[in-house]
Parts: C-alpha cells; structure tokens; sequence
C-alpha cells in the first residue's frame, strides 16, 4: 500500500489528525509527552483506497533535544513513506523546528503537503497566510478536531498518492526479498556483513532522492537476496527517546517491502518482550518466519538450559518457524540460514489443490469431527486455498467452528503438509 506519513512538532495535533483520518472517536491516545506507542502505522482508507498512514504523534521528543528529535523522527518518517503531510500549528505559524523539518523534506524530494491544524474557524485562515514563507507551496488550513478541511485535504492527497507505494514496490520474479529484525545490538549489521562479504551491490530504489540506499542485493551461493531495507540496519540513530518508536516504524516498513524475515534473538540474554512483539508484527504482516539465534558463542551450558526453557515457553505459538543457531562474529552455521529462508519462502508461496485439500477435511471430518454443540454440528461443507503468501484458506461450512476446532486444522495441515515457516490462515464462511 502507498505510505503516507504524518510529521511534525508535538503539540500541533497531529495524533488528532491520525484519528480523524481513521475515523476513530476517542481523543488522542496519549496525552503524556514522551509515551511511546508500539503501533505506528495504521492501514486507513479513504473513497474505497486504501493507503498506510504513519503517526509520529506516539514520539514525542522531549524540550531539551527537540530540533534533533523532530528532525529525526521526521527523517524516518520521509524515508519510508510516499508522501508527507508536514502538520503546523496554524495559531503559531512557522516556528524554527518547523523549518529544519522542511529542510529535510526539500532534501527527500517527496510530495509535502503544509497542513496547518487548529483553524477551527473560517476567520482564522488569514493568519495562516504567513506559513507561505516556508516555501512549501500553499497551507491547508483544517481543524483535525472538528474535522474541517480534512476531506478536502484527503480528496487531494489521494490523486497524488501512487496505486502501489514506490517504497514498497513489489518486485515479481527479482531476487526474494528478506527482511532483517531485531531489537538493537542483537547482531544485524554483523549479520548482514557476514552475509553479504565483499559482494554486496547496493540498491537505490528511490531514484532522484539523495537518501541512503536502501536495500542492498547479495549473491550468495549463485542466487540474488535482496536484503531490504540496509539503510535502516546500517545507519545508526543515536536517540535517548523515541528509539521504541523508531525501532517499531523501521521494523513495521521493512515488513512491507520483505517476502520473509529472520527475527533474530540474542542467546546471552533472556527472550524479552520485545523479541516477542517484533515476531508478532511479522505474523501480523503474514510474511514468513526464520528465527536466528545469534551469539551461539557466548552460550554456556547453563544460559543454554535456560534459553531452551524461555524458547518453550515465549517462542511456542512459532515452534513452525524454522531455527537457525548462528554467531554472526565466527561465522558459526551462518551457510543454514539460506536454505532456511528457502524453506521458509517455499512454504509461504504453497499452493494445495483444492481436490487435494477436500481429501484432507473429509479425512479430518471422520477422524476428528467438530464436537456436537447444542444438539448440532456445525459441518465443513468445503474448502479452498482462497491465496498463497501466506497461504489462506477458506471453509464453507454450516455453522461456526470453535476456535479450538479452526486450530485444530492448522495445526493438522502442518502436521500434514508441513508450512514450514509459513503463518497459515484459516477462515469461515458460513451458510446457514
Ligand atoms: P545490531 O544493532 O542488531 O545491528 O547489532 P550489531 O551487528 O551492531 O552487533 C551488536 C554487537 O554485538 C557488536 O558489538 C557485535 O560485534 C556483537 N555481535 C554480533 N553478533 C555476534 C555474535 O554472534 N557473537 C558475539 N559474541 N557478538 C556478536
């Protein structure tokens, strides 16, 4: 999907601007400066198109650093994005913040848009007549709370807005695309060093920008990878605050341009919250698993007691994923990640024949029928794999399947067929 993000200094609403766009009701989700949201990016639509829309709101810098924060945060947001609204306080003008940031947008090239928020009143509007002087083109002024000029302002976002995000585009028949997560310091960049040696040709996809490359295309053992989104592994932000935010946005993009990610997970320490949210984006972008356990060097025998214990106990809902036990620094099992990935992407692009996977329900139906549920039984009366990547699955039945029913047929389809690396979706339709 086209990203569209929303930046800006705190405090001029942009976070009420997100809502609005979303539809949502309630107020700003967080008035406290400096909280830190997981969630960054929204898919939203708007005259049925659908786009991804980018809140910085949840990264609020504090007074102290805030030219750097804004700066950054705003720089983040242009990398990854298709176009820029560039919200001001529409009662204060242009401020010096609000100035470095349209350095930066000038320097990106991406189409901007100066929206200026608080006019709730159509006698407000001449006073926005001076935010001309950021040699952005015209302010739009709109009341992100009452809601005024925001229809407007999308009617002409989305004739600018490409069908398919030029940040994301989807390559069909290139080199598979791979996505490298987790949290800071777990040994991405020693990784991709080790990975890509000496023969990595860097990819600039945002041709006429003077941004960082972003991806970079390795050949490793005769074949293409394209290892999307470098720029952000490589170039290293120094932030104090917003770092969550950061890593969460970076992760959330990088999702969006990879076919497969390697999660990786530092064995000298515990499995944390964090490892566990990054694995859940990916099985919420349905992209594919592997797992790389780095570090395997520093592990003794009792942290590798405990970490098998925490990947039971954390890790269980992705047992599917396949796992590689890796030292980005030695090099240790570094050529299994390949076909891990190849397993990994081949699961993802599975396609079962329908006649095939009729033959599978029928089975399932005598061996292990759905239980009785007030007298009835809900039957599958069909299936289909409606997609692959990641593969879906559709079942037309006669009443509601019990959650552990629909679980149980996943986790029979992996006994039975594998999906090695693969999230699967199973879903129902139900014909009374
Ligand atoms: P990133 O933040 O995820 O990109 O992590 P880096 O690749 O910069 O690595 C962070 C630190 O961990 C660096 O000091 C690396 O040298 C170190 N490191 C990375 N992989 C390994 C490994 O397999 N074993 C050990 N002992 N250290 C590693």
């Amino acid at each position: 999907l086209p990203v569209v993000a929303i930046v800006g200094r705190p405090n001029v609403g942009k976070s009420a601007l997100v809502n609005r766009i979303l539809g949502r009701r309630e107020a700003v989700v967080e008035d406290t400066p400096g909280v830190t949201r997981d969630r960054v990016s929204y898919r939203a639509e708007w005259n049925s198109r659908f786009f991804t829309l980018v809140d910085t709101g949840g990264w609020e810098p504090d007074a102290k650093g805030i030219d750097a924060s804004v700066a950054a945060q705003a720089e983040v947001a242009i990398d990854l994005c298709d176009l820029v609204l560039f919200v001001v306080d529409g009662n204060v003008g242009a401020t010096s913040t609000d100035e470095q940031v349209v350095k930066l947008l000038r320097r990106s090239g991406k189409p901007t848009y100066l929206v200026a928020n608080k006019v709730d009143d159509v006698r407000q509007e001449p006073n926005i007549a001076e935010l001309w002087s950021l040699g952005l083109d015209e302010p739009h002024p709109v009341s992100a709370l009452h809601g005024r000029g925001v229809a407007d302002l999308l009617d002409m976002i989305m004739k600018q807005l490409p069908e398919v995000s030029a940040v994301a585009k989807e390559e069909v028949g290139g080199p598979r695309r791979v996505a490298i997560l987790g949290r800071p310091n777990v040994g991405k960049s020693s990784l991709l060093n080790k990975a890509a040696g000496e023969e990595r040709v860097v990819v600039n996809e945002l041709s006429g920008t003077t941004r960082d490359p972003v991806d970079e295309q390795v050949e490793i053992a005769g074949k293409f990878w394209r290892f999307v989104d470098t720029a952000g592994i490589r170039r290293r932000v120094h932030l104090q605050q917003g770092a969550d935010f950061y890593a969460s946005l970076r992760t959330s993009a990088a999702l969006e341009k990879a076919e497969v990610a390697v999660v990786m997970i530092d064995v000298s320490q515990p499995i944390s919250e964090q490892d566990v949210r990054i694995i859940d984006l990916v099985l919420e972008s349905g992209r594919a698993l592997v797992l790389a356990f780095n570090k395997w060097d520093l592990l003794d025998d009792e942290r590798r007691r405990y970490l098998e214990r925490e990947i039971e106990l954390d890790l269980a809902h992705v047992s599917w994923a396949p796992r590689v036990n890796i030292s980005a620094r030695t090099g240790r099992h570094m050529e299994k990640l390949v076909p891990a990935l190849e397993l990994a992407l081949e699961s993802w692009d599975t396609r079962l024949p329908t006649g095939k996977f009729n033959a599978f329900l029928a089975e399932l139906a005598q061996s292990h029928p759905h239980p009785l549920r007030g007298g009835k039984q809900p039957r599958i009366l069909f299936g289909t794999q409606a997609s692959s990547r990641p593969p879906t699955f559709v079942l037309f039945t006669t009443g509601f399947l019990d959650p552990g029913y629909r679980r149980y047929i996943q986790r029979r389809l992996r006994e039975i067929y594998g999906f090695e690396g693969t999230p699967i979706q199973v879903n129902m339709r139900v014909r009374e």
